[in-house]
């Protein structure tokens, strides 16, 4: 079986009888089991729940005529281990949550099984979706499948590497400050994180509420398309998903991109960027002005207080949003003499050190005689970095730039180091900020070791399917995103 496979060609084999997906599944499952212990990218696969999954929609597909125009009937989807999926364990990658298991679906995950997807496992993540490189994980670090020396990014890291390894055709991660779009840069996938309010939240544990978003993973831009159509739209259940209809994002494949206005924002091409990075992201620029692009140079230039925003705003929600882990309401806990000591007993066991730190910061800049000069502060840089988006985009459609400064590093090499670690997310985290949407796609590699890099192109909010045409162009005129790594 070829692993590299995209969604919809597996759908396509599905729904015209090629193809079972029991047998599909089975191929899938196999892999697991040869390839994931090395890698640990999935924490928890229920083989005969997948397997009862993949029977039904072969069932529904034999005797229900509309099953064939379900847009995920019968593919292996993995989930990143922070969102619901009724009776599957949610642990969030954190020692508090080690046994919970969920009560009910998010929605995404109910649209997922509309869409007749069988939802295969549980992909790891770096703890409650805080880091860059999956190393803080209770459940151990997940390995680039491109070489398992280095990590495969984060915090979506376990949904990156199920992908680009082939032990799932798609799945979904969150994105708060760049945790689909690193991964998949890392990993050679394309990662997806759509506008703000564009997929429910529901179902999704908070890391940072302003930030979150729940985003597709996938092999190319057809398939994070077809993901984020079954995925995207208005949900009473989340109050910051917007009353819109979503479009067909696929809709506007093929389109060519002549005339498109592409903007390279001249802060995010100074040092710091490795050599080799540079160099593809250029060559890319140069396909798109091959292409028919125009491409102009724009600025932002708040762009180098990003870093601090981020880390100031996501601590701060983070603080108040992880006080429900109390030992009281959910997961494990450490019995005290009083409840003040059972929180912090429970607290202090079940937490790594990586979320303490944010409880800490986040409480700490909320708190009275700080809160005006981080957390107040802070919110009034966001509105500056959202105006210098506002204005490159009154001349530009498009913003273009490298999806992280290098490539995939070394496990272990930044993770004594947060301040190292969080400068990674350089050029992924104004998006968040600002709540537009944006995509990593691969456009090269490094060379020694062999590692994939990546390109982000960032839209206006709401104008995904504009971000996907663009992104689907360059790709269909490039082959980065056919290379496979040589896994066992
Ligand atoms: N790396 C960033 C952080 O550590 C982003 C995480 C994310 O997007 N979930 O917060």
């Amino acid at each position: 079986m070829d692993f590299n496979q995209t969604l919809c060609s597996l759908r396509d084999q599905l729904t015209c009888g090629d193809l079972s997906s029991e047998a599909l599944v089975t191929h899938y499952l196999d892999r697991v089991d040869t390839v994931n212990p090395a890698l640990n990218a999935l924490i928890h696969v229920d083989r005969e729940h997948s397997l009862a999954q993949a029977r039904a929609a072969d069932q529904a597909l034999a005797s229900d005529p509309d099953a064939k125009s379900k847009p995920l009937i019968g593919v292996p989807i993995a989930l990143k281990d922070n969102i619901a999926h009724t009776g599957q364990p949610l642990t969030c990658a954190s020692g508090i949550l080690s046994s919970f298991v969920a009560p009910y679906d998010a929605t995404v995950v109910k649209k997922l099984k509309d869409a007749g997807a069988v939802l295969m496992g549980r992909a790891n993540l770096d703890e409650f979706a805080m880091g860059s490189s999956t190393e803080n994980s209770s459940r151990g670090v997940t390995h680039n499948p491109w070489h398992a020396d280095h990590i495969p990014g984060g915090s979506s890291g376990g949904s990156a590497a199920a992908v680009s390894a082939g032990l799932c055709s798609g799945a979904l991660g969150s994105d708060t400050g760049g945790s689909i779009r690193q991964p998949a840069s890392f990993c050679g996938c394309v990662g997806l994180k759509p506008s703000y309010g564009r997929v429910s939240r529901y179902g999704l544990t908070a890391f940072a509420s302003s930030l979150d978003q729940i985003g597709p993973l996938a092999r190319d831009v057809r398939d994070a398309a077809t993901i984020l159509n079954v995925i995207a739209g208005h949900d009473e259940r989340d109050s910051t998903s917007v009353p819109q209809e979503a479009p067909d994002f696929a809709a506007h494949l093929g389109q060519d991109v002549k005339g498109l206005r592409i903007g390279l924002p001249k802060e995010y091409f100074v040092g710091g960027l490795e050599p080799e990075v540079k160099s593809a992201v250029e060559t890319a620029v140069a396909q798109f002005e091959s292409l028919g692009a125009e491409v102009v140079e724009v600025s932002l230039p708040h762009t180098e207080y990003a870093v601090a925003t981020y880390y100031i705003i996501c601590t701060a929600e983070a603080s108040a949003n992880l006080a429900r882990f109390d030992g009281i309401r959910y997961g494990s806990r450490v019995d005290g003499k009083d409840p003040v000591e059972l929180y912090s007993k429970t607290r202090g066991a079940g937490f790594g050190s990586e979320v303490k730190r944010r409880i800490i910061l986040g409480t700490y800049v909320l708190s009275s005689g700080y809160y005006d000069a981080y957390y107040l502060r802070a919110q009034k840089v966001r509105t500056l970095i959202r105006q210098d988006f506002e204005k490159a985009f009154e001349k530009v459609d498009l913003l273009l730039t490298p999806t992280v400064p290098s490539p995939a590093f070394k496990v272990g090499e930044k993770s004594m180091d947060p301040l190292q670690m969080y400068l990674t997310d350089i050029f992924t985290i104004s998006c968040n900020l600002v709540g537009n949407c944006g995509i990593s796609l691969p456009c090269g590699f490094a060379q020694t070791p062999k590692l994939p890099i990546g390109l982000q192109l960032m839209g206006k909010s709401f104008e995904e399917a504009k971000l996907l045409q663009a992104a689907y162009a360059y790709e269909q005129s490039t082959d980065w995103h056919q290379a496979f790594p040589a896994l066992s």
